[in-house]
């Protein structure tokens, strides 16, 4: 249980915030009169006093609402939980839906400290139900959501942005793997006799495309990594790919997805990359048809292929509604946008997504975050 020392408000979006001392939070939207409450995912922001506490005592002065938090609560570690958890206050019902954020290039507190405590310690919630808070008030941590729905799509395909539409219209989240060396380039394949657009979007289009989701690497050309020979080749085409894709996103990549089918990975190319690169998590082709948590994730096996598996797919969306647990669970699909164009199951694969959507108990989530990260 933790206890509201300020809470803050700010008129501009990247100044700090000022303590109001107590103000109204409004259903999905935010704090009245904040600017950072509107229809998205980082309405209201929360910050641990006793972290504020602790960078303090390193010699910064920051007021509270100086790193733009419009909650500071004592007693509790915000980002130890996973997205998904749910914070009470009053009749305030508040959603996790992203720990820490890129910090502004020189923010005031960063440029004068040579750090900032936002980006790693800060999360950022929406507003579930609304009411007031006021300093002294008491915050409770009500459930953690246990089951992770997160979903992976390679190549960054110009069907992504459909894909995109529907991810929006059932309020989930994914991970776009992308060949940084490829983007804008057009083509097509044949697959069952049926010839797809396998066209990728443009550079300068992927930031906004991919907005609110995850990207990741894919390595820059999309070569078989287990058939290069020198080491040097295999980092190159992961890390620069890593970087590149960081550059055009505005925040640090660090999960990647394997290229090519059949054997697209080994302990060699997974250990190369983990000592190597910035990847912290690597998805690899090979399904589970399994919700555990894996301790390997330089070979992450995924939970199912929605292309090949489509009717496993289900069955399995079918258990993870119906499974109680304890422990974290992950149900984790994966395949191509352009797959849908194969047979035409965009409607198919709508239905599972409303299926699976809008559940108390299932937090929707971006790769990294479903791997807490
Ligand atoms: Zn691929």
């Amino acid at each position: 249980m933790g206890r509201v020392i300020a809470v803050c408000i700010s008129e501009a979006k990247g100044t700090q915030k000022k303590n109001v001392h107590s103000a109204e939070f409004i259903e999905d939207w935010g704090i009245r009169n904040d600017a950072h409450a509107g229809k998205w995912h980082r309405q209201v922001s929360l910050l641990s006093h006793d972290k504020i506490e602790a960078f303090r005592a390193r010699g910064a002065q920051v007021e509270d609402g100086a790193f733009g938090e419009n909650l500071v609560v004592e007693g509790i570690d915000f980002a130890s939980f996973p997205v998904g958890t749910i914070f009470r206050c009053n009749d305030v019902v508040l959603e996790l839906t992203q720990v820490g954020k890129k910090c502004h290039h020189g923010c005031e507190i960063f440029r004068k400290m040579g750090d900032c405590i936002m980006p790693r310690e800060g999360v950022f919630t929406k507003v579930l139900h609304g009411g007031v808070i006021s300093e002294g008030d008491e915050l409770t941590v009500d459930h953690k959501k246990n089951k992770i729905l997160t979903f992976s799509y390679d190549d960054g395909v110009t069907q992504d942005v459909h894909l995109i539409e529907l991810f929006h219209k059932y309020h989930m989240k994914a991970t776009f793997n992308l060949n940084s060396g490829l983007l804008g380039q057009e083509n097509e394949l044949v697959r069952d006799g049926v010839r797809i657009s396998h066209n990728k979007n443009k550079p300068e289009d992927v930031r906004f495309i991919y907005d609110g989701h995850e990207v990741a690497a894919h390595t820059l050309t999309h070569p078989l990594l287990t058939q290069i020979e020198d080491v040097q080749e295999i980092i190159r085409q992961v890390e620069e790919d890593r970087i590149k894709l960081s550059d055009l996103c505005g925040y640090e990549v660090i999960g990647m997805a394997y290229p090519g089918g059949g054997v697209n990975y080994n302990d060699h190319v997974s250990d190369v990359i983990r000592k190597h690169t910035g990847i912290r998590y690597a998805r690899t082709t090979c399904s589970s048809h399994s919700f555990d948590l894996q301790n390997h994730l330089y070979q992450f096996q995924p939970s199912v292929y929605h292309h090949t598996e489509m009717d496993r797919m289900f069955e399995m969306g079918r258990e993870f509604l119906e499974l109680k647990t304890d422990e974290r669970k992950i149900f984790y699909v994966w395949g191509h946008a352009y797959e849908f164009d194969i047979r035409n199951e965009w409607k198919r694969f709508e239905e599972f997504l409303e299926m699976m959507s809008g559940r108390e108990d299932i937090a929707y989530c971006t790769n990294r975050e479903a791997f807490l990260l």
